[in-house]
């Protein structure tokens, strides 16, 4: 990292915030009613800010890293190490180690007026979503979901399934709608169960998310083999993960979490892997609030994210985001924040509203 990022560090500021969710968010692996994240705020001797969030969720089921967890790590350890310049062992704690990355970042590029997305490169001053539908109580409860999305002009449509609960649904939504295009994510919950799986291959998919365990490898090169698209999200955790998946033969289309794979920096060579192998991307979303959105659709903006965001609007999420509400535009798009730095920053009012711990480092010395 660039020690002039932090060299004039005068305090890092840490928000542990609660903002309650619209729905629960239910997938194979769990539901979550509000969403917990951490919201750092680097300052520095010129009075310059910089945010950024870490997207763990409130309870280690989908990662080991949790928020209580998170709020720890980066209160006892990145945030000294990043005072007394010692080397960051990140290992851990993408998560935390992303919110730090992202608020340095943030504040230097708001100095030099540059937005996020043109720092890396990006092209697109908006991006088009996909519409990402969790387990539903009933088929029927699923169809007028379905039905609305499409009228808002969603032009992919991804159901959450799992072997026991959505198989009939998703027909039932393909029978519906012969021409969708539709998408699934099984959060590996067909892991030992493959032969369930390959019924999917009738339906047109336009990809099938993780059906088996993140570390079953060779369980998704043989999906591949049976003529289904496989996305892989939970088995990519950083660029290794990614090389070693290519190399097994395990996916088309990579789900990048910029806030869960390590950070700006390695979302960046994640992107830079997939397209020299020749894969799809898309960027995946982490019940983000606003600060954190920012960031995904900076990476969602780049030209080799040529499948639609899972990025939703804040009106997907919360009745009342930290942030401005990103809006969902004509054709169910987003805006790519075009504003210095994430370009976007917490409302005050919202965040004291919201914030159920928080605690200001200062620099030693
Ligand atoms: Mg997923």
């Amino acid at each position: 990292m660039d020690p002039g990022l932090v060299a004039d560090l005068t305090t890092v500021g840490l928000w542990w915030v609660r903002v309650p969710l619209v729905e629960p968010f239910v997938a194979a692996h769990g539901a979550e009613h509000a969403r917990e994240v951490v919201l750092v705020r680097v300052t520095g001797a010129d009075g310059g800010i910089g945010w950024g969030e870490c997207v763990a969720l409130s309870q280690p089921t989908y990662t080991n890293e949790h928020t209580a967890g998170a709020w720890r790590v980066l209160a006892d350890e990145l945030v000294p190490a990043l005072f007394a310049g010692r080397p960051l062992d990140l290992g851990g704690a993408p998560m935390a180690w992303t919110a730090v990355e992202t608020a340095l970042l943030d504040r230097r590029l708001r100095g030099v007026g540059m937005s996020l997305a043109e720092h890396l490169g990006a092209s697109r001053a908006s991006v088009a979503c996909t519409a990402v539908i969790g387990l539903q109580p009933t088929i029927e409860t699923l169809l007028s979901v379905v039905e609305r999305r499409v009228a808002d002009g969603y032009e992919l449509i991804k159901l959450k399934v799992a072997p026991d609960l959505g198989l009939d649904a998703l027909h039932a939504v393909r029978q519906a709608w012969p021409g969708l295009e539709l998408a699934v994510d099984a959060n590996g919950s067909f892991a030992g169960r493959a032969d369930e799986l390959a019924p999917l291959g009738d339906l047109g998919l336009v990809y099938v998310e993780q059906p088996f365990d993140r570390a079953d490898l060779d369980g998704h090169a043989r999906a591949r083999r049976g003529g289904l698209r496989v996305a892989l999200d939970e088995s990519i955790e950083s660029r290794a993960d990614l090389e070693r998946a290519i190399e097994a033969g395990a996916l088309d289309i990579v789900n990048l979490k910029p806030g869960r794979v390590g950070g700006i920096a390695e979302s960046a060579r994640i992107v830079a892997t997939a397209r020299e192998a020749g894969l799809e991307v898309f960027v995946g979303g982490m019940l983000e609030t606003g600060v954190g959105r920012a960031l995904a659709l900076a990476f969602a903006a780049l030209e080799p994210c040529t499948l639609p965001t899972d990025l939703g609007p804040s009106a997907r999420y919360f009745a009342d985001d930290i942030t401005a509400p990103f809006e969902l535009l004509a054709g169910a798009r987003l805006a790519v924040p075009d504003g210095a730095g994430l370009g976007v920053t917490p409302r005050p009012d919202r965040l004291d509203a919201v914030t159920i711990d928080h605690v200001t480092l200062p620099a030693p010395g």
